[in-house]
């Protein structure tokens, strides 16, 4: 094997492999994968394994059904682990209750303009985040999707197994998720060639003919991913023109297995056990025809994860949470932050800096019931 100081390495794929016990999904490890680049063309890679459940200090505890908690936080994301540690340092009974740790950032393969770090990989600072929060005796429910909430002055918080929490005030800090295309086949083949984060996912497609559907920042950098692994991708574009940055869109077209179709939409994806063609659409002629692809990725963008608070709190027309500059929601006690709010710019510095401002306003919410 060549001298690894000749390699460029590339972080590519991380992913947390989950188990469910008890019905309960577990966190187990996170798997990255970094593929070495050498000189003379060989390409190695390196597996790196960061087993969650050793990793440093824990005091967290299970979030108890029977007790009224200070502060409920709903989400993992940077504004609510942010929003946990203001919590438990201002000595509010506090809990966590999130599908998974670390939400977008997660599935970002380098953050460097998070400060601190001049360059980490999502995953890392996920892993920093968490061990921060850990070390505090938060009562967390990991694993289980928020169904509603409730107001008044015991806010409850109901899951999707049904089981309720209780708690004088909430701060939401849900984020977004992958905006779906709706057609046809899409949710049965999520999984089986359907995909929506090429950092996670591209090296499943190595070889293969892929086809990248939106032509933002996303769907470019998702192509640029997959260039160097698949076969052949094509790039679907809705427009007639792409709406990426030029420096991302001149990177991609140096890649001379990617290809473009413009003013066209995919209308069914279809396959057997696994996708093996899509049926797309000319938005001019209107006619249909089959292209064959082994992935589909879906780069149109987030949605917010809002839908539990809608009818309880006033959203704006993007469906986020409208508050002010304290986090306050049109309802007295639940505050809300990061990429499910109505705040500009969503990147990881300002969800968390909303989250201890979130944080922040509901300690004084709550010394004002108690005085
Ligand atoms: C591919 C990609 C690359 C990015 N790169 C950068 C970058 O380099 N720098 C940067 O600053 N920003 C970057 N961003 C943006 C950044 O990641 C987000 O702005 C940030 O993560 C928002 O944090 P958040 O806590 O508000 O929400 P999220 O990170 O979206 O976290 C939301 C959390 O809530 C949980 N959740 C959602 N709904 C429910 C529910 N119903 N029940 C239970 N739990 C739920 C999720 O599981 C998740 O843990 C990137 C985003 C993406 C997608």
């Amino acid at each position: 094997m060549p001298a690894k100081k000749n390699a460029t390495a590339r972080p590519f794929y991380g992913m947390p492999v989950l188990d469910i016990v008890d019905d309960t999904v577990y966190n187990i490890f996170n798997i990255r994968c970094t593929i070495l680049c050498y000189e003379d063309g060989i390409f190695a890679m390196e597996f790196h394994l960061t087993i969650a459940a050793l990793s440093g200090e824990t005091r967290a505890l299970e979030l108890e059904k029977s007790r009224l908690y200070d502060v409920i936080i709903l989400g993992g994301g940077p504004a609510a682990l942010t929003a946990a540690v203001y919590c438990m340092r201002k000595g509010v009974s506090t809990g966590l209750i999130t599908m998974d740790f670390g939400g977008q950032v997660a599935e970002t393969s380098s953050v460097e303009n998070y400060m601190g770090y001049k360059y980490i990989e999502g995953i890392d600072l996920v892993d920093k985040f968490r061990e921060q929060v850990r070390q505090f005796p938060i009562g967390i429910s990991e694993g289980r999707k928020i169904a509603a909430i409730s107001d008044g002055a015991i806010k409850h918080t109901t899951l999707d197994d049904g089981s309720v929490y209780q708690s004088r005030t909430l701060i939401i800090a849900t984020g977004k998720s992958w905006r779906r295309l709706n057609v046809p086949g899409e949710r049965e083949f999520t999984g089986r060639g359907v995909a929506y984060c090429a950092t996670c996912d591209a090296p499943l497609f190595s070889g293969k003919r892929v086809i990248v559907v939106g032509g933002g920042n996303s769907g470019i950098e998702a192509a640029i991913d997959l260039a160097r692994v698949a076969e052949q991708v094509t790039v679907m574009q809705f427009l007639s023109q792409l709406t990426a940055d030029t420096i991302l869109v001149e990177k991609l077209r140096q890649y001379p297995n990617v290809d473009f179709l413009y003013e066209h939409e995919i209308t069914e994806i279809k396959g057997a056990q696994a996708v093996e063609s899509v049926t797309v659409k000319n938005r001019q002629s209107e006619e249909t025809r089959d292209i064959p692809a082994s992935g589909i990725f879906i780069e149109i963008g987030l949605l917010p994860n809002s839908d539990f608070s809608r009818g309880v709190l006033e959203h704006n027309e993007n469906n986020e949470i409208i508050v002010d500059c304290a986090c306050h929601t049109s309802c007295p006690g639940i505050f809300a932050a990061g990429d499910v709010t109505s705040v500009p710019y969503k990147q990881i510095i300002i969800a968390a800096g909303e989250g201890a401002k979130a944080a922040l306003s509901a300690c004084d919410y709550i010394a004002k019931i108690h005085d």
